[in-house]
Order: C-alpha cells, then structure tokens, then sequence
C-alpha cells in the first residue's frame, strides 16, 4: 500500500502549484494534492522532478497504477492548464473583474467573501490576472475543521471521506452522505458559489437566492472592491450534552 505524503515543504508546493498552471496537470481540478512520480517511501524525499500536481482522484488513479511514469512525467511537462486544446475549459476567469456570485448577492473585486468573528471563511483571488486561488475552510456542525483548501492545496482528514467531482469549470465537493459541501462553477466568465457551510456550529447554507448566516438572511446586494464582503459575528460554538 502506497502512503502519501502531504508533508512536502512549501516552497516545494508551490513550485509544483505554478508550473502545473494552478490546477490538476491531468484534469484541471482546482484542488491539488502532491503526487511522487517516485514513491515517497523509496525516496523520503521531495524532489521536484520527480514530483507533479494532481488533483485528489487522479491522484489515487495514479497511486493505483493507472499512470506508467513517463505519462507522468509528460503530464508534469504538459499539464492540462497549459494545454491550449483546453483553453476554453480551464478553471479561470480572463475578465477585468473578478466577479463571485454568492445566494444572489455579488462580490466584485472582492476577495475576503465570508469573514465570520473576523476568522476567514471563503476567499477567492486571482493569480497573474487568470487563474483562481481558493482559500477554504470546511468545518462540520460539531465545529470540526473536516478539510482546508489552501492556495488551492487539498488537505483533508482522511477520517472523513469525500466525493470530489471535476467537470470543466465546475468543481462539486460533497462527504460521501452525499450532501454537497462546496459547488463552485464558472459561467460566463462570473464565479457562482453554492453550498452547505458550517461555523461555530451553524449551517450557513448558500442558495441561488439567498444566504444566511447565523440567522440573518441576506440577498440581493452588490460589494465592490472592498477589502472583505461580509463580516459576521456568532456566538461561540458550545458542544451540546446529551
Ligand atoms: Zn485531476
């Protein structure tokens, strides 16, 4: 059985991150995990050239032998951002504005979107005015961080298991209970943000027509260009006794 390692040093991430073009050098997922070409166990090490970005499903594909190395290797040398047969289908927004679409109301320019008792929930940047940087935090109703997007790096707790599906420019993240977690699609060069998150214990569930969180519903307005979106203050989590 193959074990990976997600412990490899940031400068390391990062250099895999930029030369896959922010996404799956298979597929274009948004979400990448650190992939050895070499096995870590014959290694310990993370050299960069025996390394690539996948994302979590090609990721096992790999880990299951369904990639001979040289096509992972041809995949670290051509990855699917960079390829222009993909152009159209690539997880980026090319428009002057950055434009997030949350339970009808929009961000524009906007980074932070949900900021709840000042800790950052959801943030979405741009890199080199193209592709997209998630910064993601997935907590369950008991207030249990159950996976982290960050700078696009998939790290979860492989307690919890998770369904992650990638058609072009629509990434769904769900727990196996089939509940969507996290619904992110780019149309018509706009992001639209759907899903069931949690914080402090409380659901904020974000709908094509509304979100709310903490029990303020909120619809219909407009941020721009603006340091953070919304800011939200709840009551700190308290586990419930049975
Ligand atoms: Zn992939």
């Amino acid at each position: 059985m193959y074990h990976r390692c997600r412990t490899a040093p940031s400068e390391v991430r990062f250099r895999l991150r930029r030369e896959a073009f922010f996404g799956c050098c298979k597929c274009g997922n948004p979400l990448i995990e650190n992939a050895h070409i070499i096995e870590y166990p014959i290694t310990k090490q993370f050299p960069i050239e025996d390394m690539l970005a996948l994302c979590p499903n090609c990721h096992t594909e790999a880990d299951l032998g369904y990639y001979p190395k040289f096509v992972l290797r041809d995949l670290k040398q051509n990855p699917f951002n960079k390829n222009k047969r993909y152009l159209q289908k690539r997880f980026v927004v090319t428009g002057e504005k950055l434009i997030i679409n949350t339970g009808s109301s929009r961000f524009i320019n906007t980074e932070r979107i949900f900021t709840i008792n000042d800790f950052d929930l959801v943030s979405i940047t741009r890199k080199e005015g193209l592709y997209l940087s998630l910064n993601i935090n997935l907590f369950d109703k008991y207030n249990r961080l159950i996976a982290l997007i960050y700078d696009n790096f998939w790290i979860v707790d492989r307690s919890y298991l998770w369904d992650v599906e990638y058609k072009p420019q629509h990434l769904i993240l769900r727990k196996k209970s089939r509940d969507i977690v996290l619904d992110i699609q780019i149309k018509n060069e706009e992001i639209f943000l759907r899903g069931n998150l949690y914080y402090n214990g409380f659901l904020i569930p974000i709908k094509p027509q509304n979100m709310s969180i903490g029990g303020v519903t909120i619809r219909n307005f407009t941020i721009e260009n603006a340091g953070g979106g919304i800011s939200i203050q709840v009551p700190q989590y308290r586990p419930r006794i049975y």
